[in-house]
């Protein structure tokens, strides 16, 4: 027997006719790239959102077409992606840092009709037009006053465009599981792949990661997303924040300390979400400039581990609570979050710590686990580790046009993490299990190591990746890129870790760098660390 409740379409455009209707006063706010602060409502958002729908319907776009986006968290991006979304298109966005072949082939391989583009990234896309035949028309995310002059096919100025349109517009309907928007992943080899989210997972997505243990927000809050809407839904922020209320403060593209501080403190946010890298930058401007964060509440950070020092220094310092967030791009992408919980509410000092480096425990909608080589089910005893698999309703099943499958027989969804899981649900990232470093027949966190190397004073960045040894089949290298000025020795860096990491864990040999290579989304390149130091000899072996 079917339930009697009423058949209402999970559609993220009902998200904004949502905050539109009961937060239609609270502001937008925008570091605009041509460079002034714009304000305007959820109000203003919404009808802007239904002008884009009716002219882009103008334009022939229909279901299921995809429409590409390559911006700045602004107003026009997130107008844009829920006009593209309302009207039953989907939206791809698209990271601008990914390398220029990659570009061309995802253009291509979503077949992407028209282009969305911030100013920044009108040179990128003017060198590789020629290569991308399916786009037929290039809106320039700007205003006439400020159009440039460019060579791309059909090129227009957004706020052109959209002065043709009205907001007289009635969003499309249609089933709950239909496509809304396209990411593609950047993994270390082969082509990215598509992740094709529905407005069904992102609704629910939305809905989970704005619960109060994992970012909270309501509506009195001031959200400022850094982490950019072309990596992974800006991680649901432009879902759960209009759905909860609370006013959305837009980075652009000011992504340096002094950018983000003057909006942190200008526009009193409660609350931020951003990769580690930039709370290093925003870190060091703050003690530059002996600035503190009245306003701050809360951080998630994630992407990356956050480093223990991140932690100390945020809490201690500025008394800002750090969350810190796990999650993929297949997941939509939150899967855990580190807040403290009943049990754990009352730890203090070094455990407190502890438990902050850890990844965290899912929420309610994400369900995870641990198994080892032959997939059995491992225990969730704190130490041992094994790969990390997930399902739920905001997980991927499939890759866009791609016929792989991706699940195994009982559809779990393996992450590529290993992980341990303690026994109050607590996940901890050790490696990806293509850089694991195992050593004596033991696996080795490689990123532990890292974590805690780059508290060292004079330590920038750390990459951990394992090389061969005749006894232990692989030891840890420590590379280091030391922090401008700093001279910093391999003998300081061995003595600082010493007692701070299992001894066999301490790294066989350490090796300076300039520049560490990094993926599209800020990720370490241990494939390429790999090749860098093949053949590579520990200078005392015993
Ligand atoms: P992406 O799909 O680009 O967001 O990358 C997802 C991957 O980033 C995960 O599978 C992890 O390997 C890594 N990752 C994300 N968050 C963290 C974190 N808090 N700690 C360690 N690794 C992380």
């Amino acid at each position: 027997m079917l339930g009697l409740m009423q058949d209402y379409q999970l559609t993220v455009q009902t998200i904004l006719d949502h905050a539109a209707l009961n937060h239609g006063e609270r502001e937008m706010v925008t570091r605009s790239i041509e460079g002034p602060i714009r304000r305007y409502t959820y109000r203003d958002l919404r009808e802007r959102a239904l002008r884009v729908a009716k002219a882009l319907q103008k334009e022939g776009v229909g279901i299921g077409d995809r429409i590409a986006t390559m911006a700045w968290n602004t107003d026009r991006h997130i107008e844009t992606w829920y006009g593209i979304m309302g009207l039953g298109a989907i939206c791809h966005t698209v990271n601008p840092r990914l390398f220029v072949e990659q570009l061309v082939y995802i253009f291509n391989h979503a077949e992407d009709k028209i282009l969305f583009v911030d100013l920044t990234f009108v040179p990128l896309i003017e060198a590789i037009a020629g290569k991308l035949p399916t786009i037929q028309k290039y809106i320039i995310l700007t205003d006439d006053a400020h159009m440039p002059a460019t060579n791309l096919p059909n090129a227009i100025a957004y706020e052109t465009w959209l002065a043709a349109s009205d907001a007289d517009f009635t969003w499309r309907v249609f089933d709950e599981n239909t496509a809304s928007s396209l990411c593609y992943t950047s993994g270390t080899t082969g082509n990215p792949k598509g992740v094709l989210y529905s407005h069904r997972s992102n609704v629910l997505h939305g809905l989970m990661c704005n619960q109060p243990d994992v970012l909270g927000a309501i509506s009195a809050d001031n959200i400022l997303p850094i982490v950019p809407m072309f990596h992974a839904n800006a991680w649901a922020i432009t879902y759960a924040i209009p759905a909860a209320g609370a006013s959305l403060i837009m980075p652009g593209a000011g992504m340096d300390g002094k950018s983000i501080y003057e909006l942190l403190d200008g526009e009193k946010v409660s609350v931020s979400a951003a990769v580690p890298t930039v709370w290093l930058g925003l870190l060091q401007y703050l003690q530059e400039n002996k600035l503190a964060l009245p306003y701050l509440d809360r951080v998630l950070i994630g992407g990356a581990a956050v480093p223990r020092m991140m932690i100390e220094t945020l809490e201690n310092d500025y008394d800002v609570e750090v969350i810190h967030g796990w999650g993929m791009t297949e997941m939509s992408p939150v899967g855990t979050t580190g807040k403290l919980k009943y049990s754990t509410q009352h730890l203090r000092g070094e455990e407190r710590v502890k438990l902050k480096l850890k990844q965290g425990r899912t929420p309610y909608m994400v369900e995870m686990k641990i198994v080892d080589d032959e997939g059995n089910d491992l225990p969730r005893d704190g130490t041992t580790s094994g790969h990390l698999l997930v399902r739920g309703p905001a997980v991927s099943k499939a890759y866009f046009r791609l016929d792989e499958e991706i699940l195994n027989k009982d559809g779990w969804f393996d992450t590529g993490d290993i992980a341990n899981i303690d026994e109050l649900g607590y996940m901890q990232i050790t490696d990806r299990d293509k850089d694991v470093i195992k050593s004596g027949g033991e696996w080795i966190s490689s990123i532990e190591i890292e974590n805690t190397a780059v508290g060292c004073e004079g330590v920038a960045e750390a990459a951990v990746i394992g090389v061969a040894h005749p006894k232990w089949s692989e030891r840890p290298l420590l590379i280091i890129v030391r922090k401008p000025g700093s001279s910093v020795s391999d003998d300081e860096i061995l003595a600082y870790l010493d007692g701070k990491i299992a001894k066999w864990w301490m790294p066989e040999g350490v090796e300076f760098v300039d520049e560490i290579p990094h993926t599209a989304t800020g990720k370490i390149q241990k494939m390429k660390l790999r090749e860098q130091f093949g053949g590579y000899q520990f200078k005392a072996v015993d």
